[in-house]
Parts: C-alpha cells; structure tokens; sequence
C-alpha cells in the first residue's frame, strides 16, 4: 500500500489526502492548524496537527518511512524549504513540493524536491491539451482488477531481450514505455532519463531500468 504524508491541509492538500485515503493509500496529514487536521480526521488513516516545520515532529510520526510526501504549504515559503528538506534527510524517496512560481521552483528543486508542482499552471496546460487533442487523456480507467503500474525490473529479467521475456505471453503484462536512467552529460548534474515507448523485442533490460506495464492487479503486485 502506498504510504503518502501530506503536509499543509489548504484547499490543494486536503483533496489530495482525502482522494488518496478514499483510493487506499495510507495517509499522514498534517498541519500546524489543528483544526484543519481535525477536518480530515475521518477520512485519512492519520491527521495530526503541528508545525513540520520542526523535525522531531516529523520524526515522531515516522514521516521518514513513507513512500511519497506532498508539501502543501502555500504562502509559508520557508516553510516549505524547511519541511522539504526535512522529508528528504529522513529518507522519502518521493518529495514533491507546491511551488507558487519559477524561483520557487528552482529553489525547491535546489533543496532535494524531485517534482514541483504549479497547481495552477500545471491545470492550464493539462486543460490546452486536452482542448488540443481531446483524445490524449490523462486518466483511462481500465477493468476492475487492472492497472498502469510503474515497476523496478527485477533482477531476474535483466539483460534479456523483450523478445526473450515475452511479458505479454508469459506474465500478461503489457509494456507501455522503458524508463531508463543514463549517466549525466556533467559531473554533478542529475542523471538523464530516457523514455523508451513501445520498444520492439530487441530492447534489453538493464538492472535499474523501470517498466510502465498495463496488468492484472494480481500480477502487478508480485513486484511490488
Ligand atoms: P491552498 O492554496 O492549498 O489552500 P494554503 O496556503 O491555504 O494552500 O494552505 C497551506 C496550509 O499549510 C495551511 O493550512 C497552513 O496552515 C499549512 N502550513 C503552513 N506552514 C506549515 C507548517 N510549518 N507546518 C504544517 N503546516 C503548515
């Protein structure tokens, strides 16, 4: 189960958890007003008020261990700095933090967030392409016992060629895209990662490269 901590309960923050709940993750939300944590309490599996700005707060709730952690925060930018960077010294691999603008961004980028988001323009362009191209849609609901997953190639697969493996034949899963890390152009930089959609059966899996698959759910959570 997917184990996500929410901090800052503003409009953004409390869909987010209260959507994420209904969807089965477990949820940590947190915000220094407790009555906005109140709020939530019934329907996330922790609501908690206090300032995450303070690390032993974070600690005490175990925020370390979570999969993924949203910082929420919407004018308190310090805040949000300080509580990203907090998330990241305890481990989630996952921070993604709210950013009002671009230098915003790139701070919040600087101090280890690994995806910002614009709630607002992110809409505005989701909205233009789906006004562009109405057919690109950003959800497919698929039947009752499938999904999209992302998933870490097992070692057991790896430098075999899709032909080889026969994923589809084989495990019934259907490879949309190879996610693949390659080596930073400079020392210092993050590594580059390459999108492979639809590769033929000459591709070969390296250790590390991560797969989109289409699957039954059964299937999917062998590799969790
Ligand atoms: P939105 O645009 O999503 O409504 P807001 O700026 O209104 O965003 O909400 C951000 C929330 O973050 C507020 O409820 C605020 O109390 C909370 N918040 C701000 N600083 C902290 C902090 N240090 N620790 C926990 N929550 C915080």
């Amino acid at each position: 189960m997917l184990k996500v901590v929410v901090v800052g309960l503003g409009k953004f923050g409390s869909t987010l958890a209260v959507h994420l709940s209904r969807e089965g993750a477990e949820v940590l939300a947190v915000d220094r007003n407790t009555r906005l944590a109140e709020a939530v309490a019934d329907k996330v599996t922790v609501a908690v008020g206090f300032d995450a700005t303070d690390l032993t707060n974070l600690e005490a709730y175990d925020a370390g261990a979570m999969d993924v952690g949203v910082v929420a925060i919407g004018e308190n930018f310090e805040a949000s700095v300080l509580v990203t960077m907090h998330l990241k010294n305890l481990g989630v691999p996952m921070v993604y933090a709210k950013a009002l603008n671009d230098s915003q961004e790139s701070v919040l980028r600087r101090v280890g967030a690994d995806q910002v988001i614009k709630p607002e323009e992110d809409m505005g362009e989701r909205l233009a392409s789906h006004l562009l191209h109405d057919s690109v849609v950003d959800f497919v609901e698929l039947p009752q016992g499938y999904s999209l997953r992302r998933i870490r190639v097992p070692e057991q697969w790896r430098d075999q060629s899709l032909a080889e493996l026969q994923l589809l034949g084989k495990f019934k899963l259907n490879l949309v895209q190879v996610r693949r890390a390659l080596p930073a152009e400079q020392k210092g930089d993050d590594p580059i990662l390459e999108r492979i959609p639809l590769p033929d059966g000459s591709m070969v899996l390296r250790s590390g490269d991560e797969i989109d698959v289409i699957g039954p759910d059964e299937e999917l959570k062998k590799y969790d």
